[in-house]
């Protein structure tokens, strides 16, 4: 039986539409506004499509030329329905590339049997002397309504880039004014816990649980605080590179160390290529560091107990391999250096978002703020800040990961490329 495509914002209205024509066999889908219409349109290949002209956004006749340019729906016959009677209203309609016109509201003894015409081929035709006076109107009224749009975009992007600047300078803003009481409490916290105080002296196991606790809290929050500090660095461009060469090998080490403790609690492998001949770079080296820390936490928190993380790398140079001496890369080389672990994976259609900030794959409130726990969650700054400062070094990163199933595991891989340098 055919299938029809009910395109309507008004429920009362898909309601009897789709009694009537459900009570004589027919398959009736719907959609709501123009842009779902094309879209169902193009997923059901209905045989044929009653358009409601008065839709939001995309108006009826906009959404019918649409579809009529889309290859696969050319030759689906429309019918446009309308309850604003006007002159002119029928060549519109027909002008648009609908094959004919039934008013609204619908006759329902009628209607099924003017819907089987359209079907059958019925094509209803503006005269031809008409025929330009209605395609230039209609013309007109497109690019009207086209320019309406395009300003409602720019006066809504507009109020977006003052919302996102609001938003950075907030940012900016906490981090200042956090820095403060946070080096205070800091400052007491380290004459509390130095070896020589009196309070160490005379701490019972509780009162040095205690003391650990706010130390570790204390930490967090200058962690965070320089989270928000460097967001703001980057986005202004103002993050200072002390460049000096770094060898892979120091930088490989420190990794390893810093995350021993941690890989060991979630009884993870950490595989750590040998960086062997290659020879240093000019870089930043606590940047990078930087950079390595916050994927290495990421491969952590989101790869399950037992699972594997792997930091290899590569030379990328835009000459033959081996035309490299063992002490210098040529300028204009570049390494990649790959984080890979077996964990959950990123979706695909997310892999390019988890680089903006506050951005979290999974819902807010499941948000647990954990540094090592499995899936544990954190403010969404950490890869923002990574590609940042891999930017700022003239290099990228990026990921890629077949999606995201906490199953079967498929885990993702970060790409870090970072040109080679040289002294300024
Ligand atoms: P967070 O502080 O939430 O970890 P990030 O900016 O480091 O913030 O990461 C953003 C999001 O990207 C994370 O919430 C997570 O959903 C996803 N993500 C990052 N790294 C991985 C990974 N190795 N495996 C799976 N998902 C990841």
């Amino acid at each position: 039986m055919p299938k029809i495509l009910y395109v309507e914002d008004h429920i009362a209205n898909r309601i009897l539409v789709r009694q009537v024509l459900e009570s004589v066999g027919y398959t009736v889908v719907e959609a709501t506004d123009g842009l779902s219409g094309i879209e169902a349109a193009q997923q059901e290949q209905p045989d044929l499509i009653l358009m409601d002209v008065d839709i939001p956004g995309m108006d009826g006749y906009e959404t019918a030329t649409r579809i009529k340019s889309l290859p696969n729906l050319n030759g689906t016959p429309i019918v446009a329905l309308t309850a604003q009677v006007m002159a002119g209203d029928r060549e519109r309609a027909l002008t648009a590339g609908c094959s004919g016109y039934l008013t609204k509201p619908i006759d329902v003894d009628r209607f099924p049997e003017q819907v089987a015409e359209f079907l059958e081929g019925r094509r209803d035709f503006v005269p031809r002397e008409q025929e330009s006076v209605y395609l230039r109107e209609y013309n007109e009224r497109v690019v009207s309504h086209l320019a309406e749009k395009v300003q409602e975009l720019t006066l809504a992007n507009e109020a977006l880039a003052r919302t996102d600047t609001m938003k950075s300078r907030f940012i900016a803003l906490a981090a200042h004014e956090l820095r403060t009481p946070l080096a205070a409490i800091s400052g007491y916290l380290s004459l509390l816990t130095a070896a020589d105080s009196p309070i160490m002296a005379q701490a019972d196991a509780k009162t040095l649980e205690v003391l650990d606790g706010i130390t570790t809290g204390v930490d967090r929050l200058k962690g965070l605080v320089q989270d928000m500090l460097d967001v703001t660095r980057i986005e202004t461009g103002t993050l200072q590179l002390r460049r000096a060469p770094v060898h892979l090998a120091w930088v490989f080490q420190k990794i390893q160390k810093d995350f021993a403790n941690v890989v060991a609690r979630r009884n993870q492998q950490l595989i750590v290529a040998d960086t062997g001949q290659i020879p240093p770079i000019w870089a930043d080296g606590e940047r990078v560091i930087q950079i390595l820390r916050n994927l290495m936490s990421n491969a952590v928190k989101y790869t399950p107990d037992g699972g594997k993380i792997e930091i290899n790398v590569e030379i990328l140079n835009g000459e033959p391999t081996g035309s490299h001496s063992s002490t210098t890369l040529p300028l204009g080389s570049y390494i990649k250096i790959i984080v890979s672990d077996s964990g959950v994976g990123i979706p695909a259609e997310q892999q390019e978002f988890i680089f903006e900030k506050f951005y979290e794959v999974r819902e807010i409130e499941l948000h647990s703020t954990s540094k090592i726990n499995f899936m544990g969650g954190g403010a969404g700054l950490g890869l923002p800040i990574a590609r940042g400062v891999a930017e700022a070094h003239g290099g990228s990163l990026w990921v890629e990961s077949e999606g995201f199933d906490p199953q079967a595991c498929p885990g993702s891989k970060f790409h870090l490329i970072l040109p080679v340098g040289e002294p300024l």
